[in-house]
């Protein structure tokens, strides 16, 4: 339960749900808008509903991995000004420091580079 990516956006946005029970809010965001860690293992998600919420979601992308591991990937590309394929690298390196490996969710991912259209929102 928390506030987590459903849909991206070729535009550097991202539409989330917050589906904590009670709550259910939506709304489309700035990946830039999300915080990573200094370490890069640790993303926040503030939620664009008007509720308050905050989640903070684990470089595996715990029970969710696949979409926040792919949002952790385009907010390292817009900090580190390198490609999503750059940063899809970056990011495997991260989980394979940690023993996590096994948890990577984008090995088969086929998307195109949204570096370029993203680099606008830092
Ligand atoms: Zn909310």
């Amino acid at each position: 339960m928390s506030i987590r990516p459903i849909t991206f956006y070729d535009d550097g946005t991202v539409d989330v749900l917050h589906d904590d029970p009670g709550y259910g809010c939506t709304g489309r965001i700035p990946v830039s808008e999300t915080t990573l860690s200094a370490d890069s293992s640790v993303l926040e998600i503030h939620c664009p509903g008007g509720c308050g919420s905050v989640s903070w979601h684990p470089v595996n992308g715990a029970a969710d991995p696949q979409p926040v591991q792919q949002l952790f990937v385009r907010r390292l590309a817009q900090r580190r000004h390198v490609s999503f394929r750059e940063a899809r690298e970056i990011h495997r390196r991260l989980l394979e420091e940690r023993g996590l490996l096994d948890r990577w969710a984008l090995a088969d991912l086929q998307d195109a580079d949204p570096a370029e259209s993203t680099k606008e929102g830092l």
